[in-house]
């Protein structure tokens, strides 16, 4: 969905609060309601053969969406400075799937980052393949590798910063600076921290892609994903999601976008939350390294500081020696932490990692770390109290210990 008039000029709080919202689309209410259809009907015969422009904004039939789905994608477009439209997906995963089918062809050459989310580095390195597009990884920290990755061929560079579960911090505007220079696209997973703590296209990239599960729906009750591009890519992957389906349910998009409204809120919460815990983390015995980029000191912090206006509550730390079995019951003793995938949500969640299998050049544990510091726990701070956080994993660490 793409237009509108853009909210240039107010601040990131403020702009959540406006954007996307069209007086044709909610009439005298704030939101726009649940707009649940599939067939939109013609005044008459004339009006069906005359057809309806293909073009945002009509009505055509369902899956090109309604305002619901419209107000959402709009509202995403006016956030992300640079942006002429946004695609929606039914989740994170298939709006990579879909970008990445949309501007790749049989002989083409993909770059990804060595540490991207794993279901996207198993489409590029697997299914990909099936059709004549070669994926190769990269370390996105190694600038002179990076360079010398680039063929006749390469197409299109796939980034994610922070680095999925270690958290790596690469420098956006190089990497996307060199595709640029080298005729390749470049995509950004901006899932962490949104166009509001990173500009994605003002940082050089020519893709912004979201999963919406995470930070805009904010609630743990949706699954969505998006894609925001300048003219002509918008064109093309608007373009490639009709001939593939995309579509996403109406009353999904009203619960994204009621998540939308306070999402800037809600970062800042949990971003200052999880700088408290970080630091905290940082001074226990138990704890060889905070993943935690916005940690001042931390690895990645210079380039997070920065580029990047804001953070979130998603970090990562290695415990000092020990055993899985040692991770286990740290975790299990856990109250206010949920075992789960995802993240984003209003509640506190934590999983174990072990990257290694998912990394093809940056080895794990990295070089110049005490091999025995190899368990990973990745943290999702939610909205409740930092005190009450900390004191669980205080309590956590304590049945860590007593075995
Ligand atoms: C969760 C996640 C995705 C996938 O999103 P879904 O909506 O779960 O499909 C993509 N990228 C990153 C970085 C993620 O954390």
């Amino acid at each position: 969905m793409s237009g509108g008039k853009t909210s240039d000029g107010h601040k990131p709080g403020t702009r959540v609060v406006g954007a996307g919202r069209r007086e044709e689309w909610t009439g005298a209410v704030v939101n726009p309601p649940v707009w649940r259809a599939s067939t939109h009907l013609y005044a008459d015969s004339k009006d069906l053969a005359s057809g309806r422009p293909n073009e945002d904004g009509h009505f055509y039939y369902g899956r090109r969406g309604a305002p619901t789905q419209w107000a959402l994608a709009e509202a995403l477009t006016q956030l992300e400075p640079g942006a002429a439209g946004t695609i929606l997906y039914p989740s994170g995963v298939a709006a990579i799937a879909n970008v990445l089918l949309a501007i790749l062809a049989p002989g083409d050459v993909l770059l990804v980052t060595d540490n991207a989310y794993e279901p996207t580095r198993n489409i590029a390195l697997g299914m990909l393949g099936q059709y004549g597009i070669e994926a190769r990884p990269f370390d996105p920290l190694d600038h002179a590798a990076y360079e010398a990755a680039f063929c006749a061929n390469t197409r299109a560079v796939m980034i994610e910063c922070p680095g999925s579960l270690t958290m790596e911090v690469c420098d956006v505007p190089f990497l996307a600076g060199m595709a640029k220079q080298k005729g390749a696209i470049s995509v950004l997973d901006n899932t962490w921290a949104t166009a509001l703590g990173l500009p994605a296209l003002e940082c050089g990239c020519d893709i912004s892609v979201m999963s919406l599960t995470k930070h805009v729906g904010g609630h743990s009750d949706l699954m969505m994903g998006s894609a925001s591009a300048g003219g002509e890519l918008y064109a093309k992957l608007r373009r490639a999601s009709q001939y593939m389906g995309q579509v996403v349910s109406p009353d999904d998009a009203s619960l994204a976008l009621r998540g939308l409204r306070t999402m800037a809120v809600r970062l800042e919460r949990s971003t200052s939350s999880a700088l408290e815990v970080a630091k905290w983390l940082s001074q226990r015995p138990e704890v060889a390294h905070v993943l935690c980029p916005m940690l001042p000191g931390s690895d990645g912090y210079e380039i997070w500081s920065r580029d990047f206006t804001g953070g979130c509550g998603l970090f990562s730390f290695v415990l000092k020696g020990g055993g899985p079995d040692a991770r286990a019951r740290f975790i299990d003793a856990l109250e206010l932490f949920g075992i789960g995938y995802s993240w984003g949500g209003f509640e506190s969640l934590v999983i174990p990692f072990d990257p290694g299998r998912a990394r093809n050049i940056r080895q794990w544990p990295p070089q110049g770390w005490n091999s025995g510091d190899r368990l990973g726990i990745r943290l999702s701070i939610g909205l409740e109290d930092p005190a009450d956080l900390i004191a669980d994993l205080t309590r956590a660490f304590e049945a860590m210990g007593s075995k």
